[in-house]
C-alpha cells in the first residue's frame, strides 16, 4: 500500500510510529523547508504533553495509550530529562479549589520546554530516515487533494491509494479547499476560545507550580460563562502568534532558562448557534480589532485597569516578559465584548479566594488570546482520505494528536 501522509506534526509521528513497520510504502510532504523550520506548534513551542481523561480532545483515548505516547516522546530527549506534575492528585488543593466554585481538572504533566524540542524533534526525524519505506519531502506545501474511486491525487499529479490530512491547524487552508468541495464533511462548527493571558510573578503560585506543574480549572461565571485556564508557564515567556493578519499571544516555558514570572491563558468557549457558522471569523475580528488600537500589536493592561476599564500607561512592580516591541500599554475593555471580560473579571476574583495575589491590581493581562477549533470532520465519508490530529477538530494537544495518528494507523492496517 502506498501511502501519503499531508504535514509532519504530532498526529503524522503517532501515525508513522504505528506504521513504520508495516508494508507500507509511506511519503510525508511537509510545507516547512526542513526539519529545523520552525512552524506554529506545540511540538515547535513549549512541548507540555499531558495524560487525562478530561481535556485534550474530543477522542476517546485510554490512558494507558496516553501514558505509552508520553514515554515515547520522553524516550527522544537526552536523558529523559523533564519537568513533571500532577494536577489536583492531592486532596488537600482539590478541597479548596472546590469549595470556592472550581471543578479541579485531573492531570499528570511532563514538560519538554521549547530548548529541547528542537533535538526531540530531530531525533524522531533521524530515526525515521533509516527506514527505506519512508519518504520525506519537505518544502513541499500540498494546495489541492481530490478523491475518486480507488485513488487520491495530490496537487494534481500525484498519486495514492490513501492520503491520511494530518496539518494541524497551520494547514486549514488546504482543509478548506477540501470542505469547499465537500461540504457534507462539517460535522461541526461553532466553538472558539477567547480570553486573555494573564502574567504574575512565580511567588504568587510557586506551590501550584511545585506540586502540579500546571493548575487546570474551570469555573462557571455568572455570565453563565464556563471560564478556564489553561497553558500555564511557570519561570515562563509571554510571546506573540502572528496569523497573518492578526497577532495574538501565547505562552511558553524552557526547560534552562527561566524567567521570574509565571503566565497562563484565561478562555471562555463561545459556542453560539444557528444561523452562526463562522467562529473563525468572530475571533479573527475580535483579534483584529484589538490590533487595530494597539498599531497591529497586542494589548497589555494592568489587572485593576482591566477591572475598571481604564488605559494603563505605566507598569508598577510586574514587568512583562513580552518583549517591549512587541505589545502596546492600552484598554482592552475597547475589542472585547462585555459578557467576556465579565466573565474573566468574575474568574479572577474568585480565584484571589483561593490563591491569594493573583488579584493583584499590577498583575498584568495581554490581549487578544484565542484559542481556534478546527471544524470537526467526518472520518468515514471517504475510504481513502482520513483526517488526524487538529485539523481534524477531534484533538487539541500534542499526546491526543499523536495518538490520533496511532489509532488511525491501527485502523488502516487492520483494513
Ligand atoms: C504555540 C503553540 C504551543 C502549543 N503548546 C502545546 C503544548 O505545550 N502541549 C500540547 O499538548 N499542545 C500544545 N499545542 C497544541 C499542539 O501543538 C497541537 O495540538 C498538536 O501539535 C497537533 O498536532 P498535529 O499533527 O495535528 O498538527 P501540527 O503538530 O501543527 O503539525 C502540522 C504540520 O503540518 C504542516 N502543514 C500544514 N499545512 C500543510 C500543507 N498544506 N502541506 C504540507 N504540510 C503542511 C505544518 O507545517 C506542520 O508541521 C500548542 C500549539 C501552539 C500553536
Amino acid at each position: 500500500m502506498k501511502i501519503a501522509i499531508i504535514g509532519f506534526g504530532a498526529a503524522a509521528i503517532g501515525f508513522i510510529e504505528r506504521a513504520k513497520k508495516q508494508h507500507i510504502e509511506i511519503h510525508v510532504f511537509e510545507k516547512s523547508k526542513d526539519i529545523y523550520s520552525s512552524s506554529i506548534s506545540g511540538i515547535r513551542a513549549d512541548g507540555k504533553l499531558f495524560v487525562s481523561k478530561e481535556m485534550g480532545g474530543e477522542l476517546d483515548v485510554d490512558l494507558e495509550l496516553q501514558k505509552q505516547l508520553v514515554d515515547f516522546w520522553i524516550s527522544k530527549t537526552e536523558n529523559n530529562s523533564v519537568e513533571t506534575g500532577h494536577s489536583f492528585s492531592n486532596q488537600k488543593y482539590y478541597k479548596s479549589f472546590y469549595s470556592k466554585g472550581f471543578l479541579p481538572i485531573h492531570s499528570d504533566f511532563y514538560h519538554l520546554g521549547t530548548d529541547q524540542l528542537k533535538e526531540v524533534l530531530y531525533n524522531i526525524f533521524e530515526e525515521y530516515k533509516q527506514h527505506k519505506n519512508i519518504h520525506f519531502h519537505f518544502n513541499s506545501e500540498v494546495k489541492e487533494i481530490s478523491v475518486s474511486e480507488g485513488k487520491v491525487t495530490l496537487n494534481g499529479d500525484q498519486e495514492f491509494e490513501k492520503v491520511v490530512v494530518a496539518v494541524g491547524r497551520s494547514g486549514h487552508k488546504l482543509v478548506k479547499t477540501i470542505i469547499a468541495k465537500h461540504p457534507e464533511l462539517i460535522v461541526d462548527s461553532s466553538k472558539v476560545d477567547l480570553g486573555i493571558r494573564f502574567e504574575l510573578p512565580n511567588h504568587i503560585v510557586e506551590d501550584l507550580n511545585r506540586e502540579m506543574y500546571e493548575f487546570k480549572i474551570k469555573f462557571k461565571s455568572r455570565t453563565g460563562y464556563m471560564v478556564r485556564t489553561f497553558c500555564n508557564n511557570p519561570s515562563g515567556y509571554v510571546v506573540p502568534e502572528n496569523y497573518g493578519d492578526f497577532i495574538t499571544v501565547n505562552g511558553h516555558s524552557k526547560l534552562k532558562e527561566k524567567s521570574k514570572n509565571t503566565n497562563f491563558a484565561i478562555l471562555t468557549t463561545v459556542q453560539l448557534t444557528e444561523p452562526f457558522n463562522d467562529p473563525i471569523g468572530y475571533g479573527s475580528h475580535i483579534a483584529k480589532l484589538t490590533n487595530i488600537l494597539a498599531g497591529k500589536k497586542v494589548i497589555l493592561q494592568t489587572y485593576s485597569h482591566f477591572k475598571d476599564s481604564k488605559r494603563t500607561k505605566k507598569l508598577y512592580r510586574v514587568l512583562p516578559t513580552l518583549a517591549d516591541s512587541e505589545y502596546i500599554l492600552g484598554d482592552i475593555n475597547l475589542a472585547y465584548p462585555r459578557r467576556l471580560i465579565e466573565s474573566i473579571i468574575d474568574f479572577i476574583e474568585n480565584l484571589n479566594e483561593v490563591v491569594p495575589g493573583i488579584a493583584n491590581p499590577d498583575n498584568l493581562i495581554y490581549a487578544p488570546e484565542i484559542k481556534f477549533y478546527s471544524n470537526t470532520l467526518d472520518n468515514e465519508k471517504f475510504e481513502n482520505l482520513k483526517f488526524i490530529g487538529d485539523c481534524s477538530g477531534y484533538t487539541r494537544s500534542i499526546i491526543y494528536a499523536t495518538a490520533h495518528g496511532h489509532i488511525m494507523a491501527e485502523k488502516l492496517i487492520a483494513k
